[in-house]
């Protein structure tokens, strides 16, 4: 976890909008070989040469993607920076810079941004994405966030959704369904301060859970791991919205089906200990909970060996004829078929 809390209260007005910026930024360092000019001229200059540039966009609000009654600033200005370097991730690429801009009410005091800067620089240097632009902008109301990320990557390198075919191994990354899970108990613990602000929360048993939620990380290790083991995924998306839903993306725009097999879901003990208190089923946690940014991906059938004993990867399926349809193969032995039900913004 990373701690904060900055008593001051500083008013934005008082740096105007230059000094803000300046105030801001001045922490960041440019480390990325192809940043030519970062922050300080009309616009940044890049070059990478005879690299492919992949780019990924990201816009969040306050109320509708997080809540500050229990994700800290420091907090989200880090899973802001690992949301965007995921995607790029996910195209099998290396993130190289971003833009970041905000959006800021004036209940917010300029500690309160120090906090989000500071979580925006750990990420910058923990993921070596070199900040190079931005905006900032008063907002009527609340915090939004939109940060764009840069990547390169050899043409042949890269990671599309539509490659799958239908006899290829479906793999994930770590596990899966934490972060969902760490977001349940944080509603709940929400909601007995609401009842009783004195309460102090026991959050031992959920720690993993809960750091899953707040301050996840981008599987940048992935690429070298898998360049390592010669192996070239046929298609691959990360975990943002919930594995059905990922799942889907990959068989509709490689045109092929899936069986998913529930026994074979990596679920992490904490998971199933506080899906069980919570009584609610660990699969549907597994399968529906978004924000792990974990990495699913497909590799051709031949690759099996090289991957079946390595504990970063787990062969949770595989795909079939697209008419076969998508399916989750129970521990009974049933077919149900999946349906896409990750987060979905737009239906809250
Ligand atoms: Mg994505």
């Amino acid at each position: 976890m990373i701690e904060d809390k900055n008593p001051q209260r500083t008013s934005i007005a008082q740096l105007g909008e230059f000094g803000l910026i300046e105030h801001l930024t001045k922490n960041f360092e440019v480390n990325q070989p192809s940043t030519l000019k970062a922050i300080g001229d009309d616009a940044a200059v890049l070059d990478f040469k005879d690299k492919k540039v992949v780019v990924s966009t990201d816009l969040m609000i306050e109320g509708v993607h997080f809540d500050l009654a229990y994700m800290p600033l420091k907090h989200l200005g880090y899973k802001a920076v690992v949301s965007n370097v995921s995607d790029i991730c996910a195209m099998n690429a290396k993130a190289t810079q971003i833009t970041v801009s905000i959006a800021v009410s004036n209940r917010f005091p300029l500690e309160a941004l120090e906090e989000l800067f500071a979580g925006i620089t750990l990420a910058a240097n923990e993921y070596k994405v070199d900040v190079i632009g931005g905006d900032t902008t008063s907002s009527q109301k609340g915090l939004i966030i939109s940060i764009t990320v840069l990547g390169e990557a050899d043409a042949e390198e890269i990671v599309y959704r539509n490659g799958a075919k239908s006899s290829d191994l479906l793999i994930v990354t770590g596990d899966i369904g934490a972060a969902y899970m760490g977001l349940q108990v944080l509603e709940r613990e929400k909601q007995v301060f609401q009842v009783n602000p004195n309460a102090q929360p026991d959050l031992d048993a959920y720690t993993y859970l809960i750091e899953r939620q707040l301050k996840p990380e981008a599987r940048k290790d992935v690429r070298t791991l898998l360049h390592a083991l010669e192996i070239k995924p046929t298609s691959m998306i990360d975990i943002s919205d919930g594995l059905s839903s990922e799942i889907m993306h990959l068989c509709k725009q490689s045109k092929v089906g899936c069986n998913l097999y529930e026994d074979k879901l990596p679920l992490d003990p904490q998971l199933i200990s506080v899906c069980e208190e919570f009584d609610i089923d660990s699969t549907t946690v597994a399968i529906n909970g978004g924000e792990d940014y974990e990495l699913l991906f497909t590799i051709a059938m031949e690759d099996f060996e090289k991957i079946k004993a390595n504990p970063n990867f787990s062969i949770i399926g595989h795909m079939v004829q697209e008419s076969e349809g998508i399916h989750l193969v129970t521990r009974a032995n049933t077919k149900i078929a999946l349906k896409a039900r990750g987060w979905n913004a737009l239906s809250e």
